[in-house]
């Protein structure tokens, strides 16, 4: 089936993979087969001297240390050894965690399972109705044995960026961990460089391909120390399992791109969301969630009139948009992200969430915007 006649809206969920980064793939799968691990011979020397390369690529595109990347199969996987490996390590002596009620939910799961079963004392800071946190509330809470604040750099629903500049400032002074979940930043932000102790990506985000990720921990042989969670081989020490070459390869290359074009591409849906924006509300009574708030450039979480609804619902079946993040469609629960901006179940089932990358055009915006009319004309007939 040819996909590529749906024009895709979903780019928070997940993103199509650059041709770049296939043709990496491709070739390292064809050719660097050999375990990284296995360095008594040629191909697995080989092997490690390039993840090596790979490795010193990724993080000098990130401004950290080598010996802070940990591979993982994606975010997922990366909070959950970020948040648990923390505790895990340090609950004797603290067990205060602080985060946000707007996490995604690999954060807020990962943090109730550790307050139900491990006796994690935790505070969910509330947002107001643009999805903000407030800062002064945050430094309120921190206390003497809070362990870590947990608190992501930009929502996957809304976009709102949280502003994390402060919060590391914050928590430095406070002399708390700051992990931040900073899966949808990249090349939708300016991050020159991350201020968080520990962050995480998810290749597939930023049109690399699916199925590996990144944990970083700032300075990790020093200073932060780990509790694995999955235990085996210990390839890379706290985190077992061979190591995959070829999806490492194909990381390094995705965000190089995304990293490099960052400039570009954030202009480029910037002006694509604000267009989208600006034409629908021309014509319709939309509500925009977050509009006043910092915004990443390319997400746009829209409330429409109750009367367009299922018009709304309609057009999912030829462009590609999400109703609730991809996660909460799954569960048909509302969005929890979108409850705790003070809005009604009523309303956030009238919520859509578009989000645009480098690869789409103005015209995939105008065919959208045409068939709303069509279908909502038809409708009246
Ligand atoms: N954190 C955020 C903000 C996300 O948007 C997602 C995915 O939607 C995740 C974490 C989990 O990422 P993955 O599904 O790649 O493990």
């Amino acid at each position: 089936m040819n996909i590529s006649k749906f024009p895709y809206f979903d780019n928070n969920a997940t993103t199509p993979i650059h041709p770049e980064v296939i043709k990496v793939l491709s070739n390292y799968h064809q050719d660097y087969y050999g375990n990284p691990s296995s360095k008594a011979h040629p191909i697995g020397i080989i092997c490690n001297a390039l993840l090596e390369k790979h490795k010193k690529e990724i993080s000098e595109l990130l401004n950290v240390s080598e010996n802070d990347i940990i591979f993982t199969s994606g975010s997922t996987e990366s909070i959950n050894l970020a948040i648990k490996g923390i505790y895990f390590q340090y609950s004797s002596q603290k067990r205060h965690i602080i985060s946000c009620k707007t996490e995604h939910s690999a954060v807020l799961e990962t943090l109730l399972y550790l307050k139900e079963h491990f006796n994690c004392d935790l505070t969910l800071l509330e947002v107001d109705a643009n999805g903000n946190i407030k800062l002064d509330e945050l430094e309120k809470n921190i206390r003497e044995d809070t362990l870590m604040v947990c608190i992501m750099t930009a929502n996957n629903e809304t976009g709102v960026i949280h502003p994390i500049h402060d919060i590391h400032t914050i928590t430095q002074k406070k002399k708390v961990l700051f992990f931040s979940d900073t899966t949808q930043a990249f090349g939708k932000m300016k991050l020159d460089k991350i201020p968080a102790d520990i962050f995480c990506a998810s290749s597939h985000k930023f049109h690399g391909c699916k199925g590996i990720g990144l944990l970083v921990i700032r300075n990790f042989n020093r200073k932060i120390f780990l509790h694995p969670i999955l235990h085996g081989g210990q390839q890379q020490v706290i985190r077992s399992g061979t190591i995959p070459l070829p999806l490492v390869a194909s990381l390094a290359k995705a965000l190089s791109i995304i990293i490099e074009n960052s400039d570009k591409y954030i202009t480029h849906t910037h002006k694509i969301r604000n267009y989208f924006e600006k034409q629908l509300s021309l014509k319709h009574n939309i509500h925009v969630h977050g509009k006043s708030a910092s915004r990443i450039s390319n997400t746009s979480n829209i409330m429409c009139e109750p009367q367009h609804y299922e018009t709304f619902i309609k057009l999912m079946k030829t462009f590609c948009y999400s109703h609730g993040s991809a996660c909460s469609d799954g569960a048909g629960k509302p969005s929890h992200v979108l409850k705790s901006m003070e809005l009604s179940d009523a309303q956030i089932k009238r919520s859509f969430r578009f989000s645009f990358s480098h690869f789409n055009s103005i015209h995939e915006i105008d065919m959208f915007l045409n068939e709303l009319d069509k279908t909502i004309n038809g409708m009246q007939f």
